[in-house]
């Protein structure tokens, strides 16, 4: 309105939230750190005219170092922890406790769109927290106890493919700490203009590698940023834990809704998958009138995943997305470590501090509630 082109706090509200990491890493008494959601790696390179698809991590982690920020993470690491809390979870309804199908909630534009068009499917949404915000919550409590820093110094900024990250860094049930558990969202184009702006030669930087403690992740957790990734990752934990048998490929397809079923000991678990809310609603109308006979569904918004979300380089073409997701796969493949519960930084954290997957700590920090929200 006629206030928000004069008004001060409107001017503050609006305050791009690329000034706000500016001001933390400029400032002394803060301690930055900052997570990678695992499809910006295969993405940022398009900003700088690196061929559509190709995987720069080692660029990105030397890039975030040159801009400032005292330790570089990887959202990956949490996914691979999200896998644990949120497979025991699926293993407990697998056993008879709990609502099945079982709906996967790492998206936060699925979870805002189904507490406005599905509240009645809200209880069959697993109550893990999205690989950003268990990080967030371990980067003010796990962290400085690890490191020594004093949590209220501690400043944490997301590195996300979309906007709809910033709502749920700002859901009023998501904060497990004293403190806003994440700080800041950036989308890779926010971050690739910082790297612009700080005037870095983004393609000629040497390959740098993640920090300790919270860096290390499989190719398990990688996969989260394309679909069908993490319905893959869970069930690979989910079937090694269950029978003591590795999962075979589980070829789940690219387009709009897929199905799979996996043999898990004497049972058929049914997996499908739906990106893009047009066909997730095909899936979800099914699960409302009590026709889907499915075990485990993976929603995300975006039409392929996270590799086509809202704040990625543009443009996004299908093809440019379908070589992005194939950069994923490949560091999938290439990992010596494929299954989140053998990542040792995850066994770590559950011995030193969280005790198991499920347990009262893990409740409290990485586990989170749903509400109805009007039709919209
Ligand atoms: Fe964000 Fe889209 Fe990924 Fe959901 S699928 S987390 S909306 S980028």
């Amino acid at each position: 309105g006629q206030c928000a082109s004069v008004c001060p706090v409107g001017a503050i509200n609006e305050k791009s939230e690329i000034e706000n990491v500016w001001a933390a890493l400029e400032d002394d008494e803060k301690h930055v750190i900052v997570q990678t959601a695992p499809s910006i790696q295969a993405t940022l390179g398009e900003e700088f005219d690196i061929t559509n698809g190709t995987v720069v991590t080692g660029k990105m982690v030397a890039a975030l170092r040159r801009l400032g920020f005292d330790k570089v993470f990887s959202t990956d690491f949490a996914a691979d922890l999200t896998i644990l809390e949120e497979g025991s979870e699926f293993l407990k309804k697998l056993e008879g406790e709990g609502t099945l199908p079982h709906i996967t909630s790492c998206c936060p534009g699925w979870v805002k769109y189904a507490e406005h068009n599905y509240s009645d499917l809200l209880n069959h949404l697993s109550t893990a927290k999205s690989p950003m915000q268990m990080f967030s919550a371990l980067g003010k409590t796990y962290y400085p106890q690890q490191s020594g820093v004093k949590a209220k110094d501690v400043y944490t900024v997301a590195i996300m493919p979309c906007t709809a990250k910033k709502f749920e860094k700002d859901r009023e049930e998501i904060n497990a700490t004293r403190f806003k558990d994440t700080d800041a969202v950036l989308t890779t184009r926010e971050l690739a203009r910082m790297i612009k702006e700080m005037g870095i030669n983004f393609s000629k930087l040497d390959d740098e590698d993640f920090d300790e403690l919270m860096g290390t992740s499989t190719g398990a957790g990688t996969i989260f940023g394309t679909t069908g990734g993490v319905a893959e990752a869970a069930v690979r934990t989910v079937k090694e834990k269950l029978t003591g048998e590795p999962l075979e490929q589980l070829n789940l397809g690219f387009r709009g809704v897929n199905f799979a079923e996996v043999e898990i000991g004497d049972r058929t678990v049914k997996i499908a998958i739906a990106n893009g809310l047009g066909n997730a609603e095909k899936l979800l109308n099914a699960c409302k009138d009590g026709n889907c006979d499915c075990d485990f569904i993976e929603v995300m918004a975006c039409p392929h995943g996270c590799v086509g979300g809202g704040g990625q380089p543009r443009p996004a073409t299908y093809e440019k997305k379908v070589k992005r997701g194939v950069g994923l796969s490949g560091i999938d493949d290439k990992s010596a470590v494929r299954k989140s519960h053998k990542n040792p930084q995850v066994i770590k954290l559950y011995k030193e501090f969280l005790g198991k997957p499920l347990s009262g700590e893990s409740h409290h920090l990485l586990h989170t509630t749903y509400k109805s929200r009007p039709k919209n």
